[in-house]
């Protein structure tokens, strides 16, 4: 993908701000801290577009982002955060579900395993949840930079044991930090575009 330009679109609280122009919508999911704000900023050529995840405690927002003029880079919030109250929780529970059962503008999700450990039950979770209603997923295995090379092959089983990876679901090994999986990624993106 050769990307021209990408922009900050709008932070949405609710669906009555979702975009309406019928361009096509990639959402990103995962953990806080699993490495989305870095993927989305190495993705798109950019420093800083994409903001590290916000804090629980905070109206929690979906952000836009379009490319090329031609589709959106969703990036919705991040999950798994210990302290997290369980009325914050069912708050992103509802969001979450509204926005992957309603939209009707969402193509694929990227939803972002951290490469270094076995996925979560909340990694578990969310991709049950997205298979549910029937959304085709690309798994990315982040920060796998940290993995020995020797090992990779092992922990990519194990990943995509655990989440019972469905075959016809895309997982790809990814490193921002130097720029492993890039292509893969885009042309999995392409797939949807
Ligand atoms: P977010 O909360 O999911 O948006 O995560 P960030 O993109 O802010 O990254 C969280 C932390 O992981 C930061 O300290 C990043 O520098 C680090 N990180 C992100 N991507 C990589 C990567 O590919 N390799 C390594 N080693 N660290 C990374």
């Amino acid at each position: 993908m050769k990307v021209k330009s990408s922009e900050y679109v709008i932070s949405a609280v609710g669906p009555e701000q979702w975009p309406t122009d019928g361009l096509p919508e990639i959402a990103l999911s995962g953990r806080s801290n699993v490495g989305k704000s870095s993927l989305i900023n190495h993705l798109l050529n950019r420093k800083n577009l994409a903001r590290t995840s916000q804090k629980p405690g905070k109206t929690q927002k979906i952000n836009y982002f379009i490319i090329n003029e031609a589709f959106y880079f969703v990036d919705v919030p991040g999950y798994g955060y210990a302290q997290v109250s369980q009325k914050e929780r069912q708050a992103w529970g509802r969001m979450m579900e509204q926005y992957f059962a309603e939209n009707k503008q969402l193509r694929v999700v990227v939803a972002l395993v951290d490469f270094r450990h076995p996925p979560t039950n909340d990694d578990i979770q969310m991709y049950q949840f997205l298979k549910y209603h029937e959304i085709p997923v690309i798994v990315v295995a982040t920060k796998c930079d940290k993995v020995p090379k020797t090992k990779r092959p092992k922990q990519q089983k194990i990943i995509k044991g655990k989440l019972d990876l469905h075959p016809e679901d895309t997982f790809i090994v990814f490193s921002s930090q130097e720029g492993i999986g890039k292509d893969a990624l885009w042309k999995a993106i392409e797939a949807y575009l």
